[in-house]
């Protein structure tokens, strides 16, 4: 298959479509970029955890009834998924204060906030992504006031489910990002992944980081923490993974 057949060209993720136009075929790379791409990067089966703990993440979604994209792992590498169009919003949830918000607000990396804190951004990358409010989401077209109360009662569901799921097996839940998409059916639904790439884990004993944060500062050891997370959480969730 060309490029040309691709739905999505990422970095990390391609998505191409499947037999049937209600779906598609997400499939994970092991290529890696930081800082708008200008650092890039292989690691020897990124693509093989990230589609692991994607999954694996869905299933325990999908078993607490969050509405999610996700279908079911067709490879090692890749998934099937329901066709969404995407939202061009992030929202970032963060359960310990790190990276971005740690510097834009000169608060301490590790900073336990008193309750989860969520930000919007705006999915643009000639503006690099700028952090928005509700004000600006709605004014903006990406959403109603009513998806936008049921987003955020979708993140904190998800939060719900995955910080105790990751503190059980010793790994802090720092922040994450998702986006939500609209289905044909015009179903709001989670239509992202959460993997090292995307979220923040802290092993909990060590401190260790277990996310990208090892390749943006160059800490080495970025396939070691990403299969870390990935076998972990394969002792939590029988069932809900085939490779
Ligand atoms: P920060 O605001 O500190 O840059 O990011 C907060 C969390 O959201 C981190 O776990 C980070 O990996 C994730 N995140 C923020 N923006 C993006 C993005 O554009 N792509 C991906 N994959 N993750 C993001």
């Amino acid at each position: 298959m060309g490029r040309g057949d691709l739905i999505h060209d990422g970095v990390s993720i391609k998505i191409r479509p499947s037999d049937d136009p209600d779906k598609v075929i997400i499939q994970f790379t092991d290529d890696i970029t930081a800082y708008y791409k200008i650092k890039k990067a292989v690691i020897k089966d990124k693509g093989v955890y990230c589609n692991g703990i994607s999954s694996m993440i869905h299933g325990h979604l999908g078993k607490a009834g969050i509405p999610i994209h996700f279908i079911r792992q067709i490879s090692p590498t890749e998934q099937l998924c329901y066709r969404a169009d995407v939202i061009p919003m992030e929202v970032i949830v963060r359960n310990v204060i790190a990276g971005s918000m740690a510097q834009r607000l000169g608060i301490k990396e590790g900073v336990v906030p008193e309750s989860p804190i969520y930000d919007l951004c705006y999915k643009s990358e000639p503006l690099c992504d700028p952090i928005i409010n509700d004000y600006h989401a709605i004014a903006l077209g990406l959403v109603t006031r009513s998806e936008l109360d049921f987003i955020y009662a979708q993140t904190k569901k998800i939060n719900d489910v995955l910080f105790p799921l990751f503190r059980g097996i010793g790994i802090t839940l720092v922040d994450f990002k998702i986006e939500f998409g609209r289905l044909p059916s015009g179903e709001l639904v989670m239509a992202d992944d959460i993997t090292p790439d995307s979220a923040r884990f802290w092993d909990i004993a060590t401190g260790m980081r277990l996310d990208k944060d090892r390749f943006r500062h160059d800490e080495g050891q970025v396939g070691t923490a990403y299969r870390t997370v990935y076998d972990r959480l394969k002792t939590v969730s029988d069932g809900l993974y085939a490779y």
